[in-house]
């Protein structure tokens, strides 16, 4: 049974409303009435009714107009309207029908007819609904089709994408572009009909389920990489997405594919550099810590031993300074090759950076990782042919080993380069397995470098004067500023016990600027309580020079005392000059320039290069007191010393030597005229008051003879802690009164 029609009528005149509402009543309908014109409007626009019968006396607007509006409105010039003229008026119906009314019928109008006009246009309203109804949904499809179709023909327009359709009912390849053609290496006729597997690179069933996916809609716009085949089965990176369409009931998938074998190729590369060595193509020191990292997680449980191999070249600083870089690149590159050749697949090689490489060896027992070390030493002691040079190079090896989630890679590293160390410290050529007992020394390493720290924080670190005399005058000199650390139970220590971890910690440089602060200062102290002061030389590491910019340090410190340049002395080593000369130099001439003096510690222990003299341009030259010690045993060895202090004087340098502990080295150091002496025959290091003490006697009025005997002896009787007739500590110069003088060492 069809719905009811909803009638709307409007009448001013109550009795005509009553009349035509049991016409249409009777008639199944439904009826919502309106007396006025305004309550017409308000109706309709809450629901529009199917149709409306309009009487023509209302209060506010005719009939007619109600009408007019009604049509002149898009939203409601689709309902039918029947007006009921007060008389049968021919011109009232043409004007009406005119205006776009369905019917004009005059009162009293016939019942019959009535109904027969109302069901008439009733009947045309529904049809022209379902009329809509279908354009409506044609409409859509053809939206639809219109949209899959411009889909289709933008995949098809892409430039470079290749596009299969494969029919999901029958699972065949039903059209393809030119670009897939030429992808794959199929001509058209070819590919149609192909089985998609034979280019998908997939069982059939896994492509059904990846097309039911794309139909259920799962996969839209997912895009995935993959692999292709090719016709002569070489395989093609790309990247693609699934488009699933129903043509006339059939499910067609459009694989639409792009190469990005390019792209692949440079993501490829900017792998290779991120994680291969470019000289050697090992993986470099990311890449093997990593490999090293995995292999351990995954060997837990297995019972399988991780070996770990450090290899140090010997001695190649030596290659790259005698045969230039570019000879030693090609030396590390040959040794690269020697060691992927010996690295079997389920092991790893790499270059951890300079000339250290690492090989990690998996086994069942430790004897495999010994045996594979000592045949890397053979491999990699066979001489290289270089550029028409032959060369032997020897190796040392660190050996350690990873049992059962014992170590994580770091502490693993951390082993082998301790062991490999060893083997350097024993001589070079050799290997060594890492043992409990450089643990021990690690750990006590590491216990030292704490307790340093904490030397730092609680102000532990003390400084000595050594006094240096002229070998001629006796007079004094300078003196040399040496650290001491007030360790607490234990005393005054020597640097000799720590300054090895400082240097190595990195502390050396906040300890060194501190000594360096610390000279400046005293040196202030001793001026304003009117000691003659003499230059006091600062030993300055390669560290400082290298990773702190010392000239401003020196200058800051200059600035903060007020001290005149001259009175200090910076005292570098030849390994420290050799190690960033350009930097280094500069920053030596602009302090000299200031007029800070520089010196060359332990001169003949490093490069003992002469030429550097000349670049460096220092003050002065200390012989190490090697050399010093063996003065009067050896004639070769006196001829050296004597070479030294001839040389340098030739370059204007003036000489010190360092640790005279005897007269006949002090007289044989005259007798060539070594130009100053330090060492404990004349003085010990002194505290920096006894060092003032010194200051002060030094610079007291005596005849010429005496103050040049006393003094040297006076350094010795001061550092002895004898108590020679010199200044008090106060300042006061009392040559009688007894000076309290502790012994340093
Ligand atoms: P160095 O600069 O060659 O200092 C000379 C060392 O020889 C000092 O050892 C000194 O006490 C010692 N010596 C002096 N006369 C004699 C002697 O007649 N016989 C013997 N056998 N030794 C003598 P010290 O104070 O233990 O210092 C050792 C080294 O520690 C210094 O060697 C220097 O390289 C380093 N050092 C000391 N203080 C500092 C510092 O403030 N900064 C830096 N970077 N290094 C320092
Ligand atoms: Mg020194
Ligand atoms: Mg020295």
């Amino acid at each position: 049974m069809p719905n009811p029609s909803t009638i709307l009528i409007v009448s001013g005149d109550h009795r005509i409303y009553r009349y035509l509402d049991s016409i249409l009543r009777s008639d199944g309908n439904i009826t919502v009435g309106a007396s006025s014109s305004e309550e017409a409007f308000r109706l309709v626009a809450l629901r529009a009714p199917d149709l409306i019968v309009l009487g023509n006396q209302l209060a506010s607007l005719r009939g007619i107009e109600v009408a007019r509006m009604l049509k002149a409105n898009p939203d409601t010039i689709h309902i039918p309207i029947i007006l009921i003229s007060e008389a049968n008026n021919a011109e009232a119906r043409i004007e009406g029908l005119s205006d776009g009314l369905e019917e004009v019928l005059a009162m009293p109008v016939d019942p019959q007819e009535f109904l027969l006009k109302a069901r008439n246009l009733l009947l045309a309203r529904a049809r022209a609904d379902d009329a809509l109804q279908q354009v409506l949904s044609l409409k859509k499809q053809l939206h639809e089709r219109t949209e899959s179709l411009e889909q289709m023909r933008a995949a098809i327009d892409t430039p470079g994408d290749a596009i299969i359709w494969v029919s999901r009912a029958t699972m065949r390849i039903v059209e393809a572009n030119p670009t897939a053609c030429s992808m794959f290496g199929y001509t058209h006729d070819e590919l149609i009909e192909l089985c998609p597997s034979r280019i998908f690179g997939l069982g059939l069933r896994q492509i059904k389920r990846d097309f039911d996916n794309a139909i259920a809609g799962t996969e839209r716009r997912q895009i995935r990489q993959a692999e292709f085949t090719r016709k002569d089965n070489s395989r093609v990176a790309i990247e693609m997405h699934r488009y699933a369409q129903n043509l006339q009931g059939n499910w067609t998938i459009a694989t639409v594919a792009r190469d990005i074998s390019k792209r692949r190729g440079v993501e490829e590369r900017l792998y290779q550099l991120a994680y291969y060595d470019t000289l050697t193509g090992l993986p470099n020191r990311i890449l093997f810590y990593n490999t090293l990292e995995r292999t351990l997680i995954r060997t837990e449980g297995s019972g399988l031993l991780v070996a770990l191999l450090f290899i140090d070249l010997d001695y190649f600083k030596t290659v790259n300074d005698k045969l230039g870089h570019a000879m030693g690149d090609l030396v590390l590159a040959e040794v690269g090759a020697r060691l992927k050749a010996s690295v079997s697949q389920a092991d790893a090689v790499g270059r951890l950076g300079g000339d250290e490489f690492a090989m990690m060896l998996l086994s069942t027992d430790s004897k495999r990782a010994m045996i594979a070390a000592i045949e890397l030493q053979g491999v990699l002691g066979l001489p290289f042919l270089i550029d028409g040079h032959e060369l032997l190079i020897t190796v040392s090896i660190g050996v350690t080993f990873h049992r059962e989630g014992r170590y994580d890679s770091d502490t693993l590293i951390k082993y082998a380069d301790a062991a490999m160390y060893r083997a350097k410290q024993e001589g070079r050529d050799r290997i060594r397995l890492f043992t409990s007992q450089m643990n021990d020394e690690m750990q006590a390493d590491e216990d030292l470098e704490q307790a340093l720290h904490l030397a730092i924080q609680n102000d532990e670190f003390e400084v000595h004067y050594q006094p240096q005399f002229n070998s001629a005058s006796k007079r004094l000199s300078g003196f040399e500023a040496l650290l001491r650390w007030n360790r607490p139970g234990r005393g005054l220590l020597s640097p000799d016990s720590f300054i090895g971890i400082l240097e190595s910690s990195g502390l050396i440089l906040q300890v060194g600027r501190w000594v360096l602060e610390t000279v400046c200062e005293d040196i202030r102290i001793w001026i304003k309580s009117g000691a003659k002061p003499v230059c006091v030389a600062v030993n300055v590491s390669g560290r400082q020079w290298n990773e702190t910019n010392v000239e401003a340090s020196v200058v800051k410190a200059l600035e903060a005392s007020l001290i005149p340049p001259e009175l200090l002395e910076l005292e570098l080593t030849e390994s420290a000059l050799m190690a960033d000369t350009e930097h280094t130099t500069s920053s030596i001439r602009n302090l000299r320039k200031l007029g800070v003096r520089t010196s060359i510690d332990d001169f003949g222990t490093g490069y003992s290069s002469l030429s550097y003299l000349r670049v460096f341009a220092v003050d002065r030259l200390k012989i190490d007191n090697s050399f010093i010690r063996r003065i009067g045993m050896h004639r070769d060895d006196d001829a050296l010393v004597r070479a030294i202090i001839r040389i340098a004087h030739s370059l204007n340098l003036e000489v010190v030597a360092e640790g005279v502990e005897t007269e006949p080295q002090q007289a044989f150091l005259a007798r060539h005229r070594c130009d100053h002496l330090q060492g404990y025959l004349l003085s010990l290091p002194l505290q920096r008051s006894n060092a003032r003490a010194l200051l002060v006697l030094a610079q007291s009025t005596r005849p010429a003879q005496e103050a040049q005997t006393s003094d040297m002896r006076a350094g010795k009787s001061i550092a002895e802690g004898r108590n020679p007739h010199i200044a008090s500590d106060d300042g006061s110069s009392t040559p009688q009164e007894t000076l309290y003088l502790v012994q340093n060492r």
